[in-house]
């Protein structure tokens, strides 16, 4: 992005046609984004923020405008995009499959292609992205809606029910039973994340392109009976305070109370990736052997891939036998990108 904000401010209330294609506008207000030359709205300079393209404001929980239509590129959309598109912005929490694009009569790779091209993700990945913004929202709206119940003091025990099941999706008797897992977004250098924990720890840390991520919190809410709602804890303040610092090299391990459900063997891998030190790496079969089950290297793999509490629980430290990369669930480049930044840092003193 080569233009200032104001530039780009100036640019979208003069819907400047030349900026169509060089920067995307956010409105934080509506969570909503447009291109530069939208009609439908002139937000205030303080509830905007601008964005390379649409992958990176859906990564930051925002939707396409209906208006302006910024999913489809200069107006050029094959009439099965441009459907799927429809589909999609009219129920969000759809989930079209390839089967379903092949009763539709659509080429699964056709599409696939033409998402890669013009958006660099799968259409799937869309999808996914859209459904976790769309989950995130509802809680943020429960997490509102509670508040103002709250300002107004309930007028009666039925108000404070409602707008409590509203939030946790459970009455207020139940609670007891019911874990509250408390989540935020926050963002890194290398993209925005998605924290939740609990008065037991935290439960996840995870980029919000992450594949598994709305498996992951599906999971999360069965094993431990819990409900997901909006909302910071004491915890995710100090997961926050402890990325910035990691990020801004001042932090080489994580001091933090984790809650890490999962099988025996899961476990003990993952403690195993607790001890490895900042900027050093190991093999899967390392690990393997350091946990006496050298002939495990697959299921440790596996479980690494299991893991939720990306960075602070180091499984970007854990490489193949030739030093090949392999996995990574945030992606190689962030692996890369971890990797090379703990090397930078790892003497200094801290
Ligand atoms: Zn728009």
């Amino acid at each position: 992005m080569s233009l200032s904000f104001d530039e780009m401010y100036q640019a979208i209330l003069n819907k400047d046609p030349t900026c169509e294609g060089s920067f995307i506008t956010a409105v934080k207000t509506t969570n909503i984004f447009c291109r530069p030359t939208c009609t439908a709205r002139k937000p205030l300079a303080k509830n905007v923020e601008f964005f390379n393209d649409c992958k990176e404001a859906i990564l930051h929980g925002y939707r396409p405008c209906k208006v302006c239509k910024p999913m489809e590129v200069k107006g050029e959309v094959p009439a099965d995009i441009a459907s799927l598109l429809r589909q999609i912005e009219a129920n969000p929490s759809i989930k079209i499959k390839d089967y379903d694009l092949v009763c539709q009569n659509m080429d699964p790779i056709k599409i696939r292609r033409w998402f890669k091209r013009w958006h660099n993700m799968t259409f799937h990945a869309y999808q996914r992205m859209l459904r976790i913004n769309g989950a995130y929202r509802q809680m943020v709206a429960g997490e509102s809606a509670l508040n103002s119940a709250l300002d107004q003091g309930y007028g009666s025990l039925s108000g404070f029910n409602s707008a409590y099941k509203k939030v946790t999706g459970v009455t207020p008797s139940k609670t007891n039973q019911t874990l509250i897992i408390n989540t935020i977004r926050f963002t890194t250098p290398i993209g925005p994340m998605m924290g939740c924990a609990s008065d037991l720890g935290i439960s996840l840390v995870e980029f919000t392109d992450r594949k598994m991520l709305e498996t992951e919190l599906n999971d999360l809410k069965k094993r431990l009976k819990a409900e997901i709602v909006y909302g910071t804890h004491p915890y995710l303040e100090l997961l926050t305070q402890q990325m910035e610092e990691y990020f801004a090299g001042n932090r080489q391990e994580f001091d933090l109370p984790l809650h890490m459900p999962g099988t025996e063997f899961q476990q003990q891998v993952w403690q195993e990736l607790l001890k490895i030190p900042y900027g050093t790496i190991r093999t899967y079969s390392e690990q393997a052997i350091n946990i006496d089950r050298p002939a495990a290297i697959r299921a440790v793999g596996r479980a690494n891939g299991m893991n939720r509490i990306a960075i602070i629980v180091p499984c970007h430290r854990v490489l193949g036998a030739n030093g090949s990369l392999t996995g990574y669930a945030g992606g190689l480049p962030r692996k890369q990108w971890l990797l090379d930044w703990e090397n930078k840092h790892k003497t200094k003193d801290v």
